[in-house]
């Protein structure tokens, strides 16, 4: 173990003073290596810290060469007495996150045999993949347990046995260790080999929520948040649910059952219009029966009902070419152009040509767009 680093004497250290080592300018700014410091630098899973050094902001934190290096946009002259402040917020919010997911992570693998596979603390959520299948309801059993560990108020600690004492416990590693290993341990819930910041008591995380739980390659991937951030959260969440119940005027814990009922009407409305919509092209069709060729423009048709005009034309007997134009000026119209038995191929090239259009289909049919005036459309079609 590295003394040098105060975070892990204690995680609690928010400021402390130090002496610079060396002070280097390279592409990611100046990077600097302190005698000790409390900075925890990106790794195993958690971010780095953010702070101050002599009130200069520290942009990042890495390992380089087993040192931890800061990184600032000012210089600070090698030898010189730091005041460091660690970035407390946000270090406390990602020893919440953390240490939930040990925990959580410790009851899945005792309760369901599935081993933490992956875990990243993202900008919003914290997600947690496991390499089995596991159901909703087998994610809120353990949100309840790990929610009854956090009010327990359980105790942490970090151990550092050597490999002969490993050999007697049982603890959760990603690979297979050598020499003396950094163990934390939630006691009751999990045991795990990691370097990062974790929480001094279980009731420090507050509330471990589980948000989300999809399939994910072989297991399921598990979107969970904890403390501040899962309270956050679940108030964004509420404020949606309040705007919905307002919009439905319907109780906070019946939205779905006014969702659900609003778009079952919209569903029968929608099928509703679908008939007279039908009918009345049904009825238009009617009203050219017999013509050669026919040009209609009709407002706010679907690229489908255009499609359905024009057929219902061609089947109602017309000869010649029959096109059906819908839309307007200002954004253009779509179009279905059809001949019964006939290759209207190159008419529909050319129409494309002269009107700014695109589009084909069948030799017989074709669907598209035009975007020209409906003056430009007739004039074209007065010339054919
Ligand atoms: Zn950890």
């Amino acid at each position: 173990m590295d003394l040098e680093r105060l975070y892990y004497k204690d995680a609690y250290i928010r400021e402390f003073t130090s002496k610079v080592v060396s002070c280097e300018k390279d592409k990611k700014g100046y990077a600097l290596i302190l005698e000790n410091t409390a900075f925890y630098p990106e790794g195993g899973g958690q971010p780095c810290d953010l702070g101050t050094l002599n009130g200069i902001a520290v942009t990042y934190v890495g390992e380089k060469d087993d040192e931890v290096v800061h990184y600032t946009d000012e210089p600070i002259e090698k030898g010189a007495e730091v005041k460091g402040v660690i970035d407390w917020e946000r270090r406390f919010d990602l020893m919440q996150q953390h240490s939930g997911e040990h925990i959580v992570s410790g009851m899945f693998h005792e309760k369901y045999g599935c081993n933490n596979v992956g875990f990243h603390m993202g900008k919003d959520m914290i997600t947690l993949d496991l390499d089995k299948e596991i159901t909703w309801e087998q994610v809120q059993e353990v949100e309840r347990q790990a929610n009854e560990y956090v009010w327990a108020n359980v105790r942490s600690a970090a151990l550092y046995p050597d490999e002969a004492e490993r050999e007697k416990m049982d603890y959760r590693s990603k690979k297979p260790l050598k020499g003396i290993v950094r163990l934390i341990s939630f006691p009751g819930a999990d045991m795990c080999a990691c370097c990062g910041t974790h929480v001094g008591s279980s009731g420090e995380l507050g509330i471990i929520k589980m948000f989300s739980c999809q399939k994910f390659h072989q297991g399921v991937r598990i979107e969970m948040l904890c403390g501040g951030r899962a309270l956050d959260h679940i108030n964004l969440q509420l404020e949606q649910n309040k705007a919905i119940s307002n919009l439905l005027s319907a109780k906070t814990g019946e939205t779905a059952k006014a969702a659900d009922r609003l778009l079952t009407e919209n569903r029968a409305m929608k099928a509703q219009l679908i008939g007279y919509e039908k009918e009345k092209l049904e009825t238009l069709a009617q009203s050219h029966k017999g013509e050669n060729s026919v040009l209609i423009r009709e407002e706010g048709l679907s690229p489908d009902s255009v499609r359905n005009l024009a057929n219902m034309l061609m089947e109602n007997g017309a000869q010649g070419i029959c096109s059906v134009f819908s839309g307007n000026d200002g954004e253009g119209y779509k179009y279905a152009v059809c001949q019964k038995d006939g290759d209207i191929r190159e008419f529909i090239r050319n129409m494309n040509a002269a009107l700014n259009g695109r589009g084909g289909g069948k030799p017989f049919f074709a669907q598209g767009s035009v975007n020209c005036k409906w003056s430009d459309i007739e004039n074209f079609f007065k010339e054919v």
